[in-house]
């Protein structure tokens, strides 16, 4: 396990807030977080000037922003942001799980979005910080977490269109309750035939706001059809397997072999598929990142060589994918056996976040 405590290059200063959440209300939204919905007592910021870089470190209250209404971010959507969590182990230490693989990520963002790149040192530090002053509200329960939520914003106060000279970053944090309170359930998607996510040379690889804004409209057409997800093809040929609206995608075959779509450019890098093409390879299975057409999976699927599916991401760890529907298909059988490998996946990767299997690669990083 990595403790590394090089010193940052900046120092923080820290504000405590005059009017924590009482003991009380926080032990009753701890009980029952759901997701997103209820934030801590602090937040991390960090400034940025095109003649300062960046400066200011600081944990002040949580709290709304004052944004000029000419702010670069309102307009032309410069925005990046992050996810991961920050998992209490049993003997109460506060640990959260590859962070310089996001801050690393964020800094990506950032160059394609050009907005400024944050030291991973200094991405590191401010999850740190964020946590220390909030530490209370880690919460304890098995499955749960306290999501956190860095993201940087261009806040120059100016309509031209160019990168803005001035930028601000900020982290956030929000307990997060066991995703599948009732156990884990095979969840159903929507092949998205009329919208596509990313195309080459967009922002597909970048975790922009922008790129969620996008997905919504077909977000709604899968709720529409009954389903949570979305499932987006290639742009180009609108025939290959790219992945869902925030969360990576992998297939099963019946000789053990998991099948993801290869990195092209227009997905997003996710640090869970990474962990578990990993973990899978650790334990005998082939993987393979390739293209992957629509029909692959279908005739896979009707042929019995595909036998699983599941989409990954921070947020919900492992999703068991139940059912592929589209306008005029559907296949897959929702009230399948729970998925094997799958499931084991998603246990041992659980395992090893919550402190419960050995940290055999250093992924987790103490934060308090
Ligand atoms: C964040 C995200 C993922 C998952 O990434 P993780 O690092 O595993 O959380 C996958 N796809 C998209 C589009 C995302 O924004």
């Amino acid at each position: 396990m990595s403790t590394d405590t090089a010193q940052p290059s900046l120092a923080f200063s820290i504000k405590r807030t005059a009017h924590p959440r009482p003991d009380g209300e926080r032990a009753d939204i701890l009980v029952n977080p759901g997701f997103g919905k209820y934030f801590t007592d602090h937040m991390a910021a960090i400034d940025w000037s095109a003649e300062q870089g960046w400066h200011d470190a600081r944990i002040q209250p949580y709290g709304p922003l004052q944004l000029d209404p000419a702010s670069s971010v309102l307009h032309y959507g410069q925005e990046i942001f992050e996810g991961l969590k920050a998992y209490r182990h049993a003997d109460g230490s506060v640990w959260t799980f590859r962070p310089e693989a996001n801050g690393a990520r964020l800094q990506r963002s950032a160059h394609r979005l050009a907005l400024p790149e944050l030291p991973v040192d200094l991405f590191v530090e401010s999850i740190r910080q964020l946590v220390q002053a909030d530490q209370a509200w880690v919460p304890s329960a098995p499955e749960t977490s306290l999501y956190l939520r860095p993201f940087t914003i261009a806040n120059e106060s100016f309509l031209g269109v160019r990168a803005a000279q001035r930028a601000a970053y900020y982290v956030i944090a929000s307990p997060a309750g066991a995703y599948f309170a009732k156990g884990v359930a095979p969840v159903s998607i929507w092949l998205s035939s009329d919208y596509t996510r990313a195309g080459r040379g967009g922002t597909g690889a970048a975790k922009c706001g922008g790129n969620y804004a996008a997905s919504l409209l077909p977000q709604q057409e899968a709720y529409a059809n009954g389903c949570s997800q979305v499932l987006f093809l290639d742009a180009v040929e609108n025939k290959y397997l790219e992945e869902l609206g925030g969360m990576n995608l992998f297939l099963v075959r019946k000789d053990g072999t998991l099948l993801t779509p290869a990195l092209s450019g227009s997905i997003l890098e996710g640090v869970t598929r990474a962990s578990i093409i990993q973990l899978a390879r650790d334990r005998g299975h082939a993987v393979e990142e390739r293209r992957i057409s629509i029909d692959d999976w279908r005739e896979g699927v009707a042929s019995g060589d595909i036998v699983e599916a599941f989409a990954c991401g921070t947020a919900a760890v492992v999703t068991p994918i139940g059912q592929l529907k589209g306008h005029d298909f559907a296949v897959g059988d929702l009230d399948a056996p729970a998925d094997k490998v799958t499931l084991a996946l998603r246990q041992e990767l659980t395992d090893i976040q919550h402190g419960r299997a050995p940290d055999r690669y250093g992924w987790l990083t103490r934060l308090a």
